[in-house]
């Protein structure tokens, strides 16, 4: 038996779902492409990302076999780049630990890397039907503010309680669509701010509604302040050509291609910083000439920055041997 909340999510779905590529796809390792893409990433930005990842790398077999420099500038642009390390290193697992077949319990899924809590939920219920429920960015806020949870929605006991809301009201047999009309309604109408009530299928029995309380459900955690960084990158040049060095494979922008230099240290110079990375990385050393100072990289266009995640507020040539 469902409860009223399923019950008017899925009638609300049947007429509302968006049409998204991956949706009704008939194999799991599309589903698993397109949850993975959607971590941190919008829906629009996922669509082209994903009809060219299925076109490049069509099936597991074909992704577990590429080298790891087509899988990231497959990726490219869509940063966070440990998910497409992960979505492959977990499918050369499938391919030789699982004969090539993606797992259809949650349980197993969560075992390859890359794949947590709701992204296997997330499979398990969308490709394979098994009833699993899940809770992502938009499912926390539609319970959230249905159910009126006033604990942060991201703290040990408002994780717990939402998690079990999610599973008490999960009609057997619809988990696909019940997760998805969950997702959809949070997207399109119970949105983050101006959450559009008079229109959603959940008025009457919506808490936060009927308290006037939506703009303060779910109730966010205070964030830890962003880490800020100031690094230093050299432009090493020799016969018209420029030196790009690869980074290690893990960690941040892991095996991506990069200027070689490094995070200044606690009162270090720049200059001081660069000849200590250089000598570290490459073992060089060499005569260093500042190409921009400081108070020119006072200019430096947002958008380069934001692309490298750090402030850059260093760049050096460094002419010699
Ligand atoms: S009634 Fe408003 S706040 Fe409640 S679920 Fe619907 S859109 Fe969200």
């Amino acid at each position: 038996m469902s409860s009223p909340f399923a019950e008017r999510l899925l009638e609300w779905y049947a007429a509302h779902a968006r049409r998204l590529p991956w949706r009704g796809h008939p194999d799991p390792y599309a589903v698993w492409v397109a949850e993975i893409m959607l971590q941190q990433t919008r829906v629009e930005t996922v669509i082209p990302y994903f009809e060219r990842w299925m076109a490049r790398f069509p099936t597991l077999e074909t992704l577990a076999a590429a080298s790891q420099g087509e899988v990231l500038g497959a990726w490219e642009g869509l940063g966070y780049y440990s998910r497409a390390r992960n979505l492959q290193r977990a499918a050369q697992i499938v391919v030789t630990e699982h004969s090539g077949e993606l797992p259809r319990q949650a349980k197993a899924l969560r075992r390859l890397p890359g794949i947590g809590r709701y992204t296997a939920a997330a499979i398990s219920s969308t490709a394979f039907g098994l009833d699993e429920a899940t809770l992502d960015g938009n499912i926390r806020r539609v319970l959230a503010r249905v159910f009126d949870i006033r604990q942060p929605a991201r703290s040990p006991e408002g994780e717990r309680r939402l998690w079990e809301l999610a599973a008490v009201h999960l009609p057997p047999g619809w988990a696909a669509d019940y997760n998805q009309a969950m997702m959809d309604l949070g997207a399109t109408v119970c949105t983050p701010r101006a959450p559009d009530c008079p229109r959603c299928p959940l008025k009457d029995l919506c808490a936060a509604c009927a308290l006037g309380v939506q703009d303060q459900r779910p109730v966010s955690q205070a964030k830890p302040p962003l880490p800020h960084h100031i690094v230093t990158a050299a432009v090493i040049q020799r016969d018209g050509q420029v030196l790009i060095a690869q980074r290690p494979p893990q960690g941040l922008l892991g095996g991506l291609w990069e200027f070689p230099g490094g995070k200044v240290q606690p009162g270090e110079q720049l200059v001081a910083c660069l000849q200590r990375e250089i000598g570290e990385e490459l073992g060089a050393a060499g005569v260093i000439r500042p190409l921009l100072s400081s108070e020119q990289t006072s200019g430096v266009p947002t958008a380069a920055v934001a692309r490298m995640s750090l402030p850059l507020l260093g760049a050096i040539r460094i002419v010699g041997p």
